[in-house]
């Protein structure tokens, strides 16, 4: 097989039937957006929602609008959109919160589920908020709570008969490794362990079935690859089967069987609604439902079919054409193990990160040596590929990366 030229992808390009999701976005005409699974891209759509729901909704309705524009109901109805792109059920999704949060109402969720024990089981080396959370309630409940974190290759093994819960996260941040969502979740069952998986970088990326899976929770993230905006809201499942047993423990008045009688004594809601606390977000909520609706547009399994083309594109042009760098392919070579990402590891990673962005490249940076480059299939073009390589190899031959600017550290990499 020969080396690919630009005109073998931009024939890609044509013959993309998902090429036309593009148009529906608002992306700068001057750069290559490699980074959606940090921050999705703004849809044209949410433009518009947005005005409307600013000037019409807040402006005019003002207080009115949580009945007239069904306000005290866009955090359920919102969690039901996503529900039909992760295989759950109207009922088991609500949208509320940081995934942070969302995965504290959980632990504490599933450790009353099974009281019998104290373990928490987590892996090492995930994106850090999860056990950082897992640590601040091993510290808040003394004795009651011991933190297992185990690595990436030990920790399913570990499951055992004296974990409480395990929390996963399906797609890793960095390496974009898949896990065997059906399978941890069987044998952590087998043990009777409860676990909770974290869909941050699945959602909108691959084909979830969390009810295929069994699963019991999972939490996920709206302003990745979903399109919710900076800081959206996240979302959390939990299965029907547990929610009426289900304790809260951040006992808001939103999350109480009846928040309009205003009563003293806290009693949960019946449905996923006991797992809300406080107000919530209205414009960011409605910023995410426009990126939900866009989503469930398009079928994921032609988005996956595409992530996956496009991840195979990337690692072959960058073998072909920087194969003289000492680029470390540091993501699984074979696309059904991969997300929606690519990602090398260079010891020069960082200026190299940098002197891209300055070029229009725009991917990021993960300590200590990682480029990673997000490939969201809605907006992402065979040819964007193509360019981002020339560039990256433009970029490596002309020792553009040495500049002393490009290694100063920015506080957001
Ligand atoms: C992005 C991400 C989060 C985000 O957490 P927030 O509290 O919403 O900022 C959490 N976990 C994982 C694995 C992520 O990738």
């Amino acid at each position: 097989m020969g080396a690919l030229d630009r005109r073998d992808v931009v024939q890609m390009d044509l013959d993309d039937p998902m090429a036309r999701f593009r148009e529906a976005f608002a992306i700068p005409n001057d750069i290559i957006y490699l980074d959606g699974n940090s921050l999705g891209v703004l849809p044209k759509a949410t433009i518009e929602r947005m005005a409307t729901v600013i000037s019409g909704e807040w402006g005019d309705g003002l207080i009115r609008s949580w009945t007239d524009h069904d306000w005290i109901s866009m955090q359920r109805r919102t969690g039901d959109k996503i529900a039909g792109l992760i295989g759950a059920r109207p009922g088991e999704v609500i949208v509320a919160d940081s995934v942070s949060v969302n995965i504290f109402k959980l632990l504490c969720a599933a450790l009353n589920l099974n009281p019998e024990r104290r373990v928490i089981l987590s892996e090492t080396g995930n994106f850090p908020t999860d056990v950082y959370i897992i640590q601040g309630l091993e510290r808040f409940l003394g004795g009651r709570v011991e933190a297992r974190l185990l690595s990436y290759e030990t920790v399913v093994d570990a499951i055992s008969e004296d974990v409480a819960v395990l929390l996963m996260t399906q797609v890793h941040y960095k390496t974009g490794r898949i896990r065997n969502m059906a399978e941890i979740t069987r044998r952590a069952h087998e043990k009777g362990v409860i676990v909770i998986w974290d869909l941050s970088h699945s959602t909108g990326s691959i084909e979830v079935d969390l009810n295929g899976a069994k699963a019991d929770f999972a939490v996920g993230c709206g302003y990745k690859y979903l399109n919710g905006g900076p800081g959206a809201p996240g979302f959390l499942f939990a299965a029907e089967r547990h929610i009426e047993r289900c304790e809260p423990v951040l006992t808001g008045w939103l999350g109480h069987k009846d928040p309009f009688d205003f009563n003293d004594i806290y009693r949960p809601a019946t449905g996923i609604e006991r797992f809300l606390v406080g107000s919530p977000p209205i414009l960011s909520i409605a910023a995410l439902e426009a990126g939900v609706d866009l989503m469930l547009s398009a079928d994921m399994r032609s988005c996956r079919q595409k992530a996956m083309a496009l991840g195979h594109l990337f690692i072959r042009l960058v073998e072909e054409r920087c194969g003289s760098w000492d680029f470390e392919l540091a993501c699984p070579q074979d696309a059904g193990e991969r997300g929606s990402q690519v990602s090398f590891r260079h010891a020069e990673g960082y200026p190299i990160m940098q002197a891209l962005i300055a070029r229009g490249v725009i991917g990021d940076f993960r300590a200590p040596d990682l480029l990673r480059f997000g490939l969201a299939p809605l907006y992402v073009r065979y040819a964007d590929i193509f360019d981002a390589v020339s560039i990256l190899a433009e970029i490596m031959s002309s020792g553009e990366w040495k500049k002393p600017e490009y290694h100063r550290r920015k506080t957001v990499t």
